[in-house]
């Protein structure tokens, strides 16, 4: 099977993880500290606090913003349910945008119209590894004072108009899910160029208590405070020293990803009715996914090219159904189908083809010749 996404491992990771092991330290030690840092520095921000996952990092953005019951989020209709899903662990209120067709990002003219007095912030989702319209983003947030917060769980190391994925948002949250561009297994990271707002999160992800374990030891001071509610989302030293090792590869991942892309992009041409998902100008991508359209004039159907797809050992799969139409939101929300039909539209045509750095030319090959025989309605009908 040629899966959509897999982590890339090699020895020095391994290595890495095992000097770790032998260490001190398996939860939070320096290691913690030092891929921050090294985190904040690739990316150009000024604080980066890690966190347990994506989520993590998601749900102490959130906390961070201070979003509570009353308060409305906006979120984009097709992302991971995570994304939405932190609002409500907090309380808020998520307000389902729909997407622009195309590049299944934002549409910042729908966003303006989905503001009211009660919203707080805007979650802006870099699907697929696109960064969104920053710049349209700011101004609305800026105009209605609202928070920026980037879910940047498939864009680590893309770049926006000159500027890095991280720096974009005053939240921007990162998850190292073995699929995403960099690993730790699980794990997350938040970024920002707010002091109070780094600060915030590191208690948040650490019981609420206002010193750590090693600031109590420095400071030879067994007492500690909790001054609110927090939990247990720390990152472990083992974890951090596969995040220090692969973060050196990051470079290497995001151009390897661009190639696979490009590959797929002359591919694609001479197959009819199928077409990648658009790309806007001035932002380098860092391709998490490859997802193409399955078009009508395609003369078939993605669940059926799925399908066959599948047969044939690869491992396609569809990010996402728009969140809303899961049984949760729709219960639990009082959500009904159609409330954002661009994304419901779209939802029925994406295909996303397999993508990793260590996918060779000949499993891009296979993918390619496979997709082309899918979409043959005699094999459709097998
Ligand atoms: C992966 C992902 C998350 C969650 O990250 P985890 O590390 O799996 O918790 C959130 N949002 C998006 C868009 C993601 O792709």
């Amino acid at each position: 099977m040629i899966p959509y996404g897999r982590q890339s491992i090699d020895e020095e990771d391994i290595r890495n993880v095992v000097e770790a092991l032998e260490s001190d330290w398996l939860t939070t030690g320096p290691l913690v500290q030092r891929f921050e840092d090294e985190f904040a520095s690739v990316t150009g921000s000024l604080f980066a606090v890690s966190l347990s996952s994506g989520t993590a990092a998601l749900h102490g953005a959130m906390n961070a913003a201070q979003i509570g019951p009353g308060d409305e989020v906006i979120v984009p209709a097709i992302t991971f349910v995570a994304t939405s899903n932190a609002v409500i662990y907090e309380g808020g209120t998520p307000v389902f945008v729909d997407v622009d067709p195309d590049t299944l990002l934002l549409d910042p003219k729908q966003v303006r119209e989905k503001i009211t007095d009660r919203t707080r912030a805007i979650v802006a989702v870099d699907f697929g590894g696109q960064p969104c319209d920053y710049e349209s983003l700011r101004e609305i947030a800026d105009e209605y004072g609202l928070i920026l917060i980037a879910d940047a769980c498939h864009s680590l190391g893309a770049i926006y108009r000159g500027k890095p994925v991280g720096t974009l948002a005053d939240l921007n949250c990162f998850s190292f899910h073995p699929v995403k561009p960099i690993t730790t297994g699980e794990g997350g990271m938040v970024t920002t160029k707010s002091p109070r707002l780094a600060e915030r999160i590191k208690r948040f992800r650490s019981h609420g208590i206002d010193r750590d374990f090693r600031q109590r030891t420095q400071a030879a001071c067994h007492r500690y405070d909790m001054v609110e509610l927090g939990y247990n989302y720390r990152l472990t030293d083992l974890q951090s020293a596969l995040g220090l090792s692969q973060l050196g590869r990051l470079n290497h991942f995001t151009l390897r990803r661009n190639e696979l892309a490009a590959q797929y992009d002359h591919l694609l041409k001479g197959i009819h009715g199928v077409e990648p998902l658009a790309r806007a100008p001035g932002a380098t991508h860092a391709f998490h996914l490859y997802v193409v359209k399955i078009g009508e004039d395609s003369g078939a159907n993605r669940d059926q090219v799925f399908q066959a797809m599948r047969r044939q050992e690869i491992g396609v799969n569809v990010h996402y159904r728009p969140v809303y139409l899961n049984s949760y939101y729709r219960n639990e929300l009082e959500i009904l189908p159609g409330l954002c039909p661009q994304a419901e539209k779209v939802y029925a045509e994406i295909l996303s083809l397999p993508m990793y750095p260590t996918m060779t030319e000949a499993d891009l090959l296979r993918v390619v010749d496979i997709l082309g025989v899918s979409l043959n309605a005699k094999n459709l009908a097998a």
